[in-house]
């Protein structure tokens, strides 16, 4: 193992510290941070702007790791990517590259694992093993990153959902720390409304959220119209009671002035009827919310069903009239496993475990 300090590991505030206790100008902070983050640099060798020497000098005591990509698989049905990526410790998490046409959507996980368990969910069913650092965070934007770059025009726009593996305000203040690297100027310099945090239900992360001023989205995994249906569902967020989780998401929405995503996957027979319509148009209806509808991907769970498109088209019809913004996100990568936590129980369902 390496005795070299990872730069990647360092917050802004850290790397600057290093800078200062080494002696160095304040400026080479800024000239590294931007390496680091704003051009995804893998080396310390590509820092062209420091002198040689200085290079020499840092190498010596950092390098630039990050995360490992151990699987990728690319869809061929819409270029949907999904990576694997190997943490220090020898865990493992995912995160998908969506593009569509002049945008790249990358979503990205925040734990491994998740204490959730929702039925309709491969990442649920393996426990939970630990939290996400801000770093393991970000680094899962930063090899991608580095190719959106080399590809990208400047019209492109690059948003990051919190939709992967994990509850992200069960870790609020790592995914804080992730949020502010990714929208500081001498980070990643993403816009605000262009990060969304996804809760099934953290109302006081959602608080903390809106406290830390970032002014990131915020989405609601639904999924259910009746307290009873949601227990049924996903039975360890539905603790935080529907009718209190709809308040934390409207206070999160007028405090930020945008709208709150509610996510509801549509399961075949569970949640896709006239009535579960009519009660998500009831919710909703006038207040700072989009809807968003998602028809299950299947995955592990072999008893819930996709419905067929004529009843997702239906159902969002039934709804539409009721609800302020409704919007329907069928699953891409249907052909690699590209919903949540899926690529990562295939690798190691099909992987033998090391001796
Ligand atoms: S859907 Fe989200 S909150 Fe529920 S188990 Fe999966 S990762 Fe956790």
């Amino acid at each position: 193992m390496s005795s070299l300090v990872d730069l990647r590991r360092f917050s802004l505030p850290e790397l600057e510290s290093m800078v200062a206790e080494r002696g160095l100008p304040a400026f080479r902070y800024r000239q590294m941070a931007r390496w680091l983050y704003g051009k995804a640099a893998a080396s310390i060798d590509e820092m062209t702007d420091l002198s040689l020497d200085l290079r020499t000098e840092l190498s010596r005591d950092y390098e630039v790791g990050g995360l490992e990509v151990v699987a990728e698989r690319t869809s061929q049905v819409d270029r949907t990517r999904k990576f694997l990526f190997r943490l220090q410790d020898g865990r493992s998490v995912e995160s998908v590259l969506m593009p569509l046409g002049r945008r790249y959507t990358l979503c990205i996980s925040s734990q491994v694992g998740c204490t959730l368990d929702c039925v309709f969910c491969d990442t649920g069913r393996m426990g939970f093993l630990r939290n996400l650092e801000a770093w393991e965070i970000v680094g899962q934007v930063i090899p991608l990153w580095r190719e959106i770059r080399a590809e990208r025009d400047d019209k492109v726009r690059t948003n990051i959902v919190f939709m992967g593996m994990g509850e992200p305000l069960h870790n609020t203040d790592a995914v804080i720390e992730a949020c502010r690297l990714l929208t500081d100027p001498l980070g990643l310099h993403l816009r605000p409304k262009g990060i969304t945090v996804s809760t099934a239900g953290g109302i006081a992360g959602m608080r903390k959220l809106a406290d830390s001023g970032l002014g990131v989205r915020l989405a609601v995994s639904l999924n259910a119209t009746t307290q009873e249906e949601r227990e049924r569902l996903m039975p360890k967020a539905a603790k935080v009671p529907l009718l209190e989780l709809v308040a934390a998401a409207r206070d999160y929405a007028e405090r930020t002035n945008d709208r709150a995503t509610m996510e509801y996957v549509l399961m075949r027979g569970v949640n896709d009827r006239p009535e579960d319509a009519d009660r998500l148009g009831d919710l909703f209806r006038g207040g700072p919310f989009k809807i968003n509808l998602i028809p299950y991907n299947p995955g592990g769970n072999g008893q819930l069903e996709r419905p067929d498109r004529e009843a997702v088209d239906a159902f969002a019809r039934r709804l539409y009239p009721q609800a302020p913004v409704v919007t329907v996100r069928w699953s891409m990568g249907p052909d690699i496993a590209a919903a949540c936590g899926q690529l990562k129980t295939e690798v190691e369902r099909t992987t033998p475990p090391a001796a």
